[in-house]
């Protein structure tokens, strides 16, 4: 891709509205069924001009919402730089087009003041990101984790005064308990910035937020639901399909390139014989309904109570199209869930 070249969306980018979008909970917000991730992918680690091409390969299919939070990289901050890259050479003029949203939570600069869910760290971090990505505001900012040491009403006090500054226009929480998660419903809403959605974990290898009654608890209370790492990293996809148990009791055959190969995140052992059987397994449901393992392991959250998107990561544009089929896929039979 030329990086120079001005961009143009493609002017049918919301032909297919009506199957593309949902509402978030109980508010005004849209959200696309496919939403994309910067997690991996979009740090300066990676070809800037790959990270362009899979952006706009988004926006011209109608995903208008990108995720980001302050440590995505590598290196940390490295991501949301790259999305203030991207403002500045294609999406400034579609800013309203855009939700974008960011987080904090999670460690990001040294000292006592870098982490967690004090006042301190995430008022610091917001502006940070906000100068990172050359934005005047985010569409949303999240909590990104439960903080046990904070008090909840400290955290939440810090969102609500977020939104009240403008620097973001709605707050959601990732990865908080079921009983935290009740507190910050009702703070929030008591003081008239309502959650608008949970970012939590919902694959077809892992059910917690279902488990545990927060997927529930956001339907029956008007909170949008978005689930991360929706093909688990990859494993939910044809990308490890083609290894091969060993008489050691190992996997081998793991392609080059793939995440498992480069991150620290998806581990070779967590790729185990039996799993390896079991994603063997869901492939061969999956061919019956003439569909990727992919398109099938997105489908199946979306048919989920109270989801509102998956929030999928890609490596290339090729991933992202091929994702992006599970919009129109089959409805799932009793015997098939
Ligand atoms: P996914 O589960 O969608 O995994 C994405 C990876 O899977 C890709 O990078 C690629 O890996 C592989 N892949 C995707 N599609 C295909 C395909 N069609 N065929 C083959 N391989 C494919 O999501 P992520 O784990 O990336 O998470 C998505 C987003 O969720 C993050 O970017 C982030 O925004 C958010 N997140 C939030 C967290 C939180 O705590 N709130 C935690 C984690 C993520 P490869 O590199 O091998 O090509």
């Amino acid at each position: 891709m030329d990086i120079k070249k001005p961009y143009t969306p493609a002017p049918d980018r919301y032909e297919q509205s009506e199957q593309m979008y949902r509402r978030c909970g109980r508010s005004g917000v849209l959200l696309p069924k496919i939403s994309l991730g910067f997690w991996h992918n979009f740090g300066s680690v990676d070809p800037y001009e790959r990270s362009r091409e899979i952006t706009h390969y988004a926006f011209d299919h109608g995903i208008t919402h990108f995720d980001l939070a302050n440590n995505y990289g590598p290196v940390y901050g490295s991501a949301e730089e790259t999305m203030g890259r991207l403002m500045d050479d294609s999406f400034r003029p579609y800013r309203d087009e855009l939700f974008i949203a960011t987080k904090a939570g999670y460690d990001m600069w040294e000292g006592p003041y870098g982490n967690w869910g004090s006042r301190k760290y995430l008022m610091a971090s917001l502006n940070q990101s906000l100068q990172r990505m050359h934005l005047d505001y985010v569409d949303l900012f999240y909590s990104h984790r439960y903080d046990p040491e904070t008090p909840l009403e400290e955290t939440l006090q810090a969102l609500v005064d977020i939104v009240r500054s403008g620097k973001a226009l709605y707050v959601g929480i990732s990865r908080w308990p079921l009983e935290a998660l009740k507190t910050a419903d009702q703070y929030l809403r008591e003081r008239d910035v309502p959650l608008l959605i949970y970012q939590g974990r919902l694959n077809l290898l892992d059910r917690e937020p279902q488990e545990e009654g927060i997927m529930d608890y956001c339907a029956d209370h008007g909170i949008g639901f978005i689930s991360f790492s929706p093909l688990a990293q990859g494993l939910l996809t044809d990308r490890y399909l083609n290894c091969v148990s060993t008489a050691e009791g190992t996997v081998s055959g793991i392609p080059a390139g793939s995440r498992m190969t480069r991150g620290k995140f998806l581990k070779q052992d967590m790729l185990t014989p039996e799993l390896l059987d079991y994603l063997k397994h869901l492939n061969g449901i999956a061919q019956g309904r003439n569909e990727t393992l992919a398109e099938m392991a997105l489908a199946w959250i979306l048919h989920q109570r109270g989801v509102t998107s998956v929030l999928v990561g890609a490596s290339s544009t090729g991933q992202l199209e091929k994702n992006l089929r599970c919009i129109s896929a089959q409805p799932f039979s009793d015997e098939e869930v």
